[in-house]
């Protein structure tokens, strides 16, 4: 045994080390400084006993192989401490360099999920196995996370697939890869079914190659396909950075930018340089505010949310077995297949039996593409489609222990819907509409228990879409809302909590983008550019289509409710310049969206998508009306993220890592920034910055834009959006 405690060092009496990873105290493996101190007292002895070495196996005590870089540490690096990372990273490399020219067999015995770093220390090794389990998960992520592999991953998957492939397969998207499907990419060499073989493969390949060498420490290594250096791949080079932009639709990423860089640079030279360079670009990244927004929302709030910060404390855990799914339209069907992939038994009623299957159908859709696809087993989707009952009968939801109603938008009906059924389930099962609009307090006064009584929005389509969130009504009881956050969570969704108000978080701030996109039309602006506009500015959807798909009437529909309950209260409803532009495309040019066959685009018979219609000029667009790009990105990013602010101070939403990753996973708030609250924590000049930016576009466009008083507040204070627990 060595001193340290991160790296176990076993020997057996035939010469093999198993260097076994188990930090101590910690769930995973990082690369965190303990580690980096004991790998590298494990090379100095692994060369100080070379001789009586004959192979080296990497493996792990925990459940994972290992989890890669410390995000605690990689979010505080600021330009100070760039020096100290630099130096760090790159001795780590050098320590791994070692490793691999040690002139010994060293395998990576990888027994669970090794992602980033974790792949970047198997890819240090000469042989990599797999262990065939659900949890493993192979591949680079950290361009999600705004960086690049800095732990050589780029130099090594370079020499090892070559340049296309490094880039497409690993490096670009950051996918994840199952066991077999490594194996199939050449990303590992095997795979293994149990520990033991694992472990009986590992010691074969040391037995077997004594003088294991990495592929590019062989004499005559070449990267395959080639380098820039070679007339045929310069040739295909201009492609990459157009692909580049295909990627990213010109939107501010730069970490895919910086490992195309670091990739083709890195090709071009020697090993040891490449490293360099690779460290050089990593570094540049980690000090950026993009990786800095990336990791504090996909990584901290996303953890914050799944870990049950918004959970009431104290009561106790809850699986549901059985549950009612009421109205088998699009959200019905998909919500069904989510509950009956998680194993809960699923009753899924409509108004006729043949609404129901029909609705059931949605699910057998997609498990035959499921097992086409190789993603389950025949066996797997027969289970799962035998959980599914479709029925017309009341009576068949006797023993549901949770109810989730998604049948027509209409007050009247949901609260018929559930009197007919509140007698006949369980009788303290959960009660959950799926309301996109109507107040969930309200449609609470149609049942008997309101304490177990709220909303869960889940978005379209149910079987991609992340996000649940949870509405909390006026007497919705604490007992509820955690079983309601028990139930996302067993259905694999990321639950976000937040108080009732109308249009919730998520349909209220994403109104805001989409009444912005619109209003920019009526102002008389190309309708070409609002909607590269928002593409640049990184949003998924362009708006004017995102529009057309949710229909026009519907924002009428909401805005005459709203306006209607303002005056009720003796307000004065003040209208959005998107207001008119939609009436006039519904009143006067009978243009409801694609579901209409006209909407801001043209449809052709399929209802596909086919171009701006040309009527917008003409009636809209004064001919060279122009504002500054920047300006027509920032008002739509501002009006979400300035509302979000509103609906914190009103008490809507009750934290920031709700409001960060129910942006960014339910309403597609460019990833780039963080989420709504966060992008005003990186704004150019922090929360001052904000301040007056969104000063200069009140004044510009419209009192929208004056900043609301807890951001003037915060900002005086020098204080960030975070959450204090
Ligand atoms: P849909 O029109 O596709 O389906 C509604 C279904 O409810 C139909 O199959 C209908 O036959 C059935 N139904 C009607 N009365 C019923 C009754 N008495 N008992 C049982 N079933 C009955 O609608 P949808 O798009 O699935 O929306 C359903 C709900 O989900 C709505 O409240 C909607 O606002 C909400 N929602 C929709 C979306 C979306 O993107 N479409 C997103 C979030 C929430």
């Amino acid at each position: 045994m060595t001193e340290s405690t991160t790296i176990r060092w076993e020997q057996d009496d035939t010469g093999v080390v198993t260097l076994v990873l188990d930090d101590p105290g910690q769930s995973a493996n990082t690369m965190n400084q303990a580690f980096r101190d004991s790998f590298a007292a494990v090379v100095d002895r692994l060369e100080a006993e070379k001789d009586g070495i004959r192979g080296v196996i990497l493996t792990s005590a925990k459940k994972t192989f290992f989890a890669g870089g410390d995000l605690r540490d990689l979010i505080r690096v600021t330009p100070d401490t760039a020096q100290d990372l630099f130096d760090g990273s790159l001795a780590l490399k050098r320590n791994m360099r070692r490793l691999e020219t040690l002139g010994k067999p060293v395998v990576a015995a990888i027994n669970g999920a090794a992602l980033g770093g974790g792949y970047e220390l198997a890819l240090a090794c000469h042989h990599r196995i797999a262990l065939d389990t659900p949890g493993t998960r192979i591949g680079c992520p950290e361009v999600t996370l705004g960086l690049l592999p800095g732990g050589g991953g780029i130099v090594r998957t370079v020499r090892l697939l070559g340049i296309a492939d490094a880039l497409l397969k690993v490096l670009l998207q950051g996918q994840q890869y199952t066991a077999r499907r490594a194996q199939e990419h050449g990303l590992v060499h095997e795979v293994a079914t149990s520990r033991d073989e694992l472990m009986a493969k590992a010691r074969a390949f040391i037995d077997a190659h004594p003088e294991a060498q990495q592929p590019w420490d062989r004499p005559g290594h070449r990267i395959p396909g080639g380098t820039p250096a070679d007339p045929k791949f310069a040739a295909n080079l201009p492609a990459f950075p157009a692909n580049l932009r295909k990627q990213t639709n010109g939107a501010p990423y730069p970490a895919p930018r910086n490992i195309l860089a670091a990739a083709v640079e890195g090709a071009q030279v020697d090993f040891e340089t490449a490293q360099v360079i690779e460290t050089r670009y990593f570094v540049e990244l980690a000090t950026g505010q993009t990786a800095k927004n990336m990791i504090q929302a996909f990584f901290f709030d996303l953890q914050t949310v799944n870990s049950g910060a918004g959970r009431p404390q104290g009561v106790e855990p809850r699986q549901v077995r059985k549950v009612a799914v009421l109205g088998a339209g699009m959200m019905g069907a998909g919500i069904a297949y989510a509950c009956a992939r998680a194993g809960l038994e699923v009753v899924l009623k409509d108004v006729s039996l043949e609404n129901a299957v029909k609705g059931k159908g949605y699910s057998e859709k997609l498990c035959a593409q499921a097992v086409a696809k190789g993603r389950t087993s025949q066996e797997k989707a027969d289970a799962l489609l035998a959980r599914i009952t479709p029925t017309a009968e009341v009576a068949d939801l006797a023993g549901c222990d949770a109810v989730i109603e998604a049948v027509f938008e209409d007050l009247a009906l949901k609260h018929k819907v559930f009197q007919e059924i509140e007698q006949v389930v369980a009788p303290d099962a959960l009660l959950c509409s799926n309301t996109s609009t109507l107040p969930i307090t309200t449609l609470a006064e149609g049942v008997e228990r309101q304490a177990d009584f709220l909303g869960l929005h889940f978005f379209s389509p149910v079987d991609k879409m992340p996000l649940v969130e949870i509405i909390k009504g006026r007497r919705t009881g604490d007992e509820a809302l955690a079983r309601a956050f028990d139930l996302v969570r067993q259905i694999d969704k990321t639950p976000i909590v937040v108080n009732d108000s109308r249009g919730f978080f998520t349909s209220r701030v994403i109104g805001h983008f989409l009444n912005e996109g619109v209003a920019m039309v009526g102002e008389g602006i190309e309708p070409a550019s609002v909607e590269q506009a928002a593409a640049q500015a990184g949003y998924p959807a362009k708006v004017l289509s995102l529009m057309d798909e949710l229909t026009l009437t519907l924002p009428r529909r909401i805005r005459d409710e709203a306006k209607r309950a303002v005056e009720e209260a003796g307000g004065t409803w003040s209208p959005h310049p998107a207001e008119a532009v939609i009436d006039r495309m519904v009143d006067e040019f009978g243009r409801t969206g694609r579901s209409g066959g006209a909407g801001f685009y043209e449809y052709d018979e399929e209802g596909r998508r086919t171009r701006l219609w040309p009527g917008l000029r003409e009636h809209f667009t004064r001919p060279g009306h122009r504002i500054p790009f920047r300006d027509m990105q920032e008002r739509m990013l501002f009006s979400e993220a300035l509302d979000a602010v509103r609906l914190l101070e009103e008490g809507v939403l009750t934290s920031v890592a709700d409001a960060n990753v129910g942006s960014l996973l339910g309403i597609g708030f460019p990833g780039w920034t963080g989420g709504v609250l966060q992008y005003i924590n990186g704004y150019d000049g922090g929360l001052p910055g904000f301040v007056a930016r969104a000063r200069e576009l009140a004044e510009r466009y419209g009192e929208r834009f004056t900043p609301p008083a807890l951001l003037l507040e915060k900002a005086e204070k020098g204080e960030t959006f975070t959450d204090a627990r």
